[in-house]
C-alpha cells in the first residue's frame, strides 16, 4: 500500500529531537522554530514529559469515557489555573477541528441557530462545519458547502456591527491568525464583537489551537485584548506532540449526557501528557520565556533589509518579506539547518518551542539576516 500523496514533504527525515533541537537519519542538526507547526510547546523529549507518559503507560494508558478517569480532572484545573479560567468547564477531544467542531455544535445547541460568522484568510480546520468556517475555497468540498457560513473582512468592525443580528448562532475568530499570515485581531475588534455576541445572545467563539497555550506571551491571545469568550478552542501545543484538544466551555452552557463525546478524547495518556505540558509551562515559566524572546525577535527583525513587516505576539511570528519566501525558506533548511513555518507567498512563519534561548534565537537571526543579505537585492 502506498501513502495517500497529500503532502508536499521537505526532503529531510528527522529521528531524534531534544529541546529546539532535531537530528536526521544522516546525523545533521537542526534548529526547529517551527515546533511542528506550533505543536511543540515544551520543547522536544522533555524528560519530565517522557517520565509522566512513560509512568502512565505502565499504569493504563486508555479507558473510554465511560469510566471516571480522575486525571482529565487534574487537566482541568491545572488548564483553569494556569489560563485563569477557573469557572469555566472542559471538553476534551483530539485535534483542532474537533474542537472547533464541537465549540459550533455547542454554539448552536445553546442559541438553537444555525448562521455563523467568520472571517476572510480564517483558518478553523479541514472537517465539516470547521472548513465550512476556514477561507479556503480549495479545501472545501461540495457536501461541506453550506449558506450557514459567511465570511466578513478581518478586523472590520463597521462590517461585524452590520452583519449581526439575532439569527448568528457563533462568531469564531482566531486569537490571531496562523495560517493566514499571523494577522491580530485588534483590542476594539474583539471588543466589538464580544460586545454584539452579548447583545444578541450569539455565542463568540476564540479559536486559541494555534495561538494558545502560552504561545502568545499570555496563555491566550485574546487576553491581550481583556474580552472573556463564551468557547474557547485548544490543541497544538496542548499535548506537545500527543493528540489532544479541548473546548473550555463558559458556566452558561448547561452540560447533557451525550450532547458532545469522542471514544479517545481525555484518555489516560492524553491526559497525561496535557498534564505534563502545563506543569513544565508553570515551574519553567515558559508564557514569560515567550514574550522576552519574542519581543526581541520581533525588534531585530524589523530592522533586517527585505522584510515588509514584522506581525505576531510572543513566539508566534509572521515576518512579511518583499518577495517570495522560496528562496530564503530553503537557504535555512538546507544551508543553514533551521525548520520555518510559511503562509500564503510571502511569510516566513516562526513558531518554536516556547523554550527557546536567547542563544537559539541568535543563531536563527544571525542566519536570517545573512540569508536575506545574500538573496535580496535592491
Ligand atoms: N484552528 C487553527 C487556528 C489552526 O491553526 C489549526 C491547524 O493548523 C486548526 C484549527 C486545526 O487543527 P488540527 O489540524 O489539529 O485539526
Amino acid at each position: 500500500m502506498n501513502l495517500f500523496d497529500v503532502y508536499p514533504l521537505l526532503d529531510v527525515e528527522p529521528v531524534k529531537a531534544i529541546g529546539c533541537w532535531i537530528w536526521d537519519k544522516d546525523g545533521n542538526k537542526y534548529l526547529d522554530l517551527y515546533g511542528g507547526h506550533a505543536v511543540i510547546s515544551i520543547g522536544h523529549s522533555h524528560p519530565y514529559y517522557i517520565k509522566k507518559i512513560e509512568e502512565q503507560m505502565h499504569k493504563i494508558g486508555f479507558y473510554s469515557n465511560s469510566v471516571r478517569i480522575p486525571l482529565q480532572e487534574e487537566l482541568a484545573q491545572k488548564l483553569g489555573e494556569l489560563s485563569g479560567y477557573t469557572d469555566y468547564n472542559l471538553f476534551l477531544c483530539n485535534s483542532g477541528a474537533e474542537a472547533n467542531e464541537n465549540a459550533l455544535k455547542l454554539a448552536s445547541f445553546h442559541t438553537g441557530r444555525k448562521k455563523v460568522i467568520a472571517f476572510s484568510k480564517a483558518f478553523h480546520g479541514r472537517t465539516s462545519l470547521a472548513v465550512a468556517a476556514t477561507d479556503n475555497k480549495s479545501i472545501i468540498a461540495p457536501v461541506n458547502e453550506t449558506e450557514n457560513v459567511v465570511f466578513l473582512p478581518f478586523n472590520d468592525e463597521a462590517a461585524l456591527e452590520n452583519a449581526m443580528n439575532d439569527t448568528i448562532c457563533a462568531v469564531i475568530i482566531e486569537g490571531m491568525q496562523g495560517v493566514g499570515g499571523v494577522k491580530v485581531p485588534t483590542d476594539a475588534f474583539l471588543q466589538k464583537a464580544k460586545l454584539l455576541c452579548e447583545k444578541y445572545n450569539s455565542v463568540l467563539i476564540l479559536d486559541e489551537v494555534q495561538s494558545g497555550y502560552g504561545r502568545s506571551g499570555k496563555f491566550f491571545s485574546h487576553q491581550f485584548s481583556n474580552v472573556k469568550p463564551d468557547l474557547i478552542t485548544i490543541a497544538k501545543g496542548m499535548g506537545n506532540g500527543f493528540p489532544l484538544g479541548g473546548v473550555l466551555i463558559s458556566p452558561k452552557f448547561k452540560a447533557k449526557h451525550h450532547l458532545l463525546g469522542t471514544t479517545f478524547g481525555g484518555n489516560h495518556l492524553a491526559c497525561a501528557a496535557g498534564i505534563a505540558v502545563l506543569d513544565v509551562i508553570r515551574n519553567e515559566k515558559l508564557m514569560m520565556n515567550a514574550k522576552a524572546i519574542g519581543d526581541y525577535m520581533i525588534s531585530t527583525l524589523k530592522k533586517i533589509n527585505g522584510v515588509k513587516e514584522v506581525r505576531g505576539r510572543g513566539l508566534m511570528i509572521g515576518v512579511e518579506l518583499e518577495f517570495p519566501y522560496d528562496t530564503v525558506r530553503n537557504e535555512l533548511i538546507f544551508t543553514h539547518r533551521i525548520f520555518t513555518g510559511t503562509s500564503g507567498k510571502n511569510v516566513i512563519r516562526i513558531l518554536p518551542p516556547l523554550c527557546l534561548s536567547k542563544e537559539e534565537a541568535e543563531i536563527f537571526l544571525h542566519a536570517f539576516a545573512a540569508v536575506m543579505k545574500k538573496v535580496f537585492v535592491k
